[in-house]
């Protein structure tokens, strides 16, 4: 290992705190230091190469270094980097509002912009929360809708309003005193419903007696469309968002959809929610926004929410909110980018035989003992390991599976004869026993089966020697 990977390592745990990350363990451990990526592969400061297997936390859409991003960012520097959103505006976040509005789903016409997906969904029960409290019925019964339905293992991200509307004890029951209630519903997890045998969506009927019950206090449902994330990668059964966005109409709701990151292509179409056709109330956009180049997130809503908003001065009806980066023009200027690439390059149209292979290639790794399930939404994956196959039991959460095969991923592996690529290892990231795999969009099919090849590998090996 060079000097210099040395002596950064050193200063790293001198002076840093990662998140997510039990300190004592990263100060134990040889961490690696990434300095440089281009295409779908990172290098770290030893000159080794790995492929990104997560997308560099779920964001990276059309590889490291791309050519007009770059461009883009380059040239609005030029221009300006940073100006404000309160009392001013600028031509990137401009034309990028118009753009998000052309790809989003009819009927969300307006884009309030953010830095952060947490930021992004604190807003979205902002602006549910205060519409129904300013607007104007006779018997003012809308000011108690004052309550946000929730899923169990939900992930909103980790502001205190957000946290509040997650479901990840691991993550949330610490801070429990501090969070304001909400109705929790059960959400899907078929691999571990009790009564997945005779399914009957038992899951949808108590969330619908749920809204029933508490459909006048209830400001809004959210949901993270088809695929809860960081709960596991768990999936929804068809038709599920579908039903909510119906109860939701029917009993005067909003639905907020939490697309932070199923957005921009993950699903295999540009916002999950498209697959049912699906048009929510308010819509959280994030991690893929600039092609994973720039913290950017945007809250995008109807105009019937916008306009609850609307009134004289005097009657304080405004969003009292704003973050001082909200906006920025690099990062518009790279979303912009990013768009234009989506449309040039028909990046959904090529990811969808990507998509059947890795679906294919994933049914293999069956062949594995220590796999007990596998979810698959469009180009999002997550494996989820078990130490027994036949009664589901988990291995123990100190045991680090996961992280075992993710360490075991990063060794430099050959791909057969009949790749022309240098031994190479991967980056992933675990959820837990749940191995996730997000690849960039840009990935190769090539590429794209070294991945699925590495991770069957690792996951093989880290069985074989638990
Ligand atoms: C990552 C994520 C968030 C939080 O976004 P940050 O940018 O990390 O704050 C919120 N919701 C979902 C579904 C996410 O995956």
């Amino acid at each position: 290992m060079a000097y210099k990977t040395r002596l950064l390592q050193a200063l790293d745990k001198q002076h840093l705190w990662h998140p997510f990350t039990q300190m004592r363990d990263w100060m134990a451990d040889d961490n690696l230091i990434i300095e440089r990526a281009e295409g779908n592969y990172l290098y770290d400061t030893d000159g080794r190469k790995y492929l990104d297997g997560v997308s560099s936390l779920w964001c990276n859409v059309h590889g490291h270094r791309k050519k007009q991003i770059d461009a883009a960012i380059k040239q609005q520097l030029d221009k300006m980097a940073h100006s404000t959103m309160l009392g001013l505006t600028h031509p990137p976040a401009i034309k990028l509002a118009e753009q998000l509005i052309k790809i989003a789903p009819p009927g969300l016409t307006r884009v309030f912009y953010s830095d952060n997906g947490s930021t992004a969904m604190e807003i979205a029960l902002k602006m549910a929360f205060q519409y129904w409290q300013q607007t104007s019925d006779r018997r003012q019964a809308t000011r108690k809708k004052t309550k946000f339905l929730t899923f169990v293992n939900a992930y909103h991200g980790d502001t205190i309003g957000s946290v509040s509307l997650g479901g990840i004890d691991l993550f949330h029951a610490t801070y429990k005193p501090l969070l304001f209630e909400t109705i929790s519903a059960p959400a899907p997890y078929c691999y571990r419903c009790p009564d997945a045998r005779n399914c009957e969506l038992q899951c949808l009927a108590e969330m619908e007696r749920l809204i029933e019950k508490h459909r006048n206090e209830l400001a809004a449902v959210v949901i993270e469309p088809l695929m809860q994330g960081a709960a596991g990668m768990i999936s929804q059964p068809r038709g599920f968002i579908r039903r909510i966005r119906q109860l939701c109409t029917t009993h005067n709701i909003l639905m907020i959809v939490d697309e932070v990151a199923t957005g921009f292509g993950r699903t295999g179409r540009m916002f999950a929610v498209e697959h049912e056709n699906v048009v929510p109330d308010i819509m959280a956009v994030a991690k893929g926004i600039t092609g994973g180049y720039l913290p950017l997130a945007a809250t995008l809503t109807t105009e019937k929410v916008f306009n609850g908003f609307l009134g004289e001065y005097k009657d304080k009806k405004t969003f009292f909110h704003g973050h001082t980066y909200t906006g920025n023009p690099l990062a518009c200027a790279a979303a912009l980018a990013s768009l234009k690439i989506f449309r040039d390059e028909k990046v959904l149209e090529k990811l969808q035989p990507k998509i059947a292979i890795m679906q294919s290639i994933l049914k293999s790794f069956y062949k594995l003992n220590n796999i007990g399930d596998i979810r698959q939404t469009g180009f999002m994956a997550g494996i989820e390991l078990v130490k027994n196959r036949w009664t589901r039991e988990s291995y123990p959460y100190e045991a680090r599976m996961g992280h075992k095969v993710i360490l075991d991923a990063r060794r430099p592996r050959h791909h057969g004869r009949d790749s022309a690529a240098a031994p190479h290892g991967v980056i992933l990231r675990p959820l837990g026993d749940v191995i996730v795999l997000m690849p960039p969009l840009s990935i190769t099919i090539r590429e794209l089966i070294e991945l699925l090849h590495s991770a069957y590998h690792a996951i093989e090996s880290v069985g074989n020697h638990r």
